[in-house]
């Protein structure tokens, strides 16, 4: 049986219609499910908190690999309906890192059933994402992370700027070089 529909429509009540009957539907995602209690417009924040907990009393497992598979999302469901300074941010993504390094050393999880992670690295040492494990291929939703606030958009763009002027530079030095020749 297919469920046939978006996560992201349904309501409250279908949620737990469909978080029940769960093993019925071929189509059922569990990375779908959590990712649309994000996108849901039809739910509010005390809604979407309540659908999060009941999920997680069938699915928490699952959910901690989220930290590994999809880290945004992770993020993102755990701080729903929370006000985050700077430094609460870069305490859960400080947190996150340390996960996914006790879920990869866990010697009963296959490695390769994650596929291959890089290490997120943007060039900026106060990055609170620094050490993050991304899927490799996963490019949009690193950028979607990093571009997240902006401040480090402004920070990319500088970092292109730089980029920019670092070629010019080395161009000139070869262009004084040869003409020194
Ligand atoms: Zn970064």
């Amino acid at each position: 049986m297919k469920i046939g529909q978006r996560f992201n429509k349904l309501t409250l009540k279908e949620y737990f219609f469909y978080i029940d009957n769960y093993k019925k539907y071929t189509d059922f995602n569990i990375l779908g499910l959590y990712r649309s209690i994000i996108e849901n417009d039809k739910l509010d924040i005390t809604s979407k908190i309540e659908v999060r907990e009941y999920t997680h009393k069938t699915f928490k497992k699952s959910f901690d690999f989220l930290q590994l598979k999809d880290p945004q999302t992770y993020f993102d469901i755990i701080t729903i309906g929370k006000e985050l300074t700077q430094a609460d941010e870069n305490q859960i993504w400080s947190d996150i890192i340390n996960n996914q390094q006790k879920i990869l050393a866990d010697k009963k999880i296959k490695h390769r059933n994650f596929g291959i992670y890089s290490k997120h690295s943007c060039g900026y040492s106060t990055c609170p994402l620094n050490g993050l494990m991304i899927r490799q291929g996963a490019l949009i939703s690193e950028r979607f992370m990093h571009f997240n606030s902006d401040k480090n958009e402004y920070a990319a763009k500088n970092k292109s700027d730089r980029r920019r002027a670092d070629r010019k530079r080395k161009k000139q030095t070869i262009q004084k070089n040869m003409s020194s020749d």
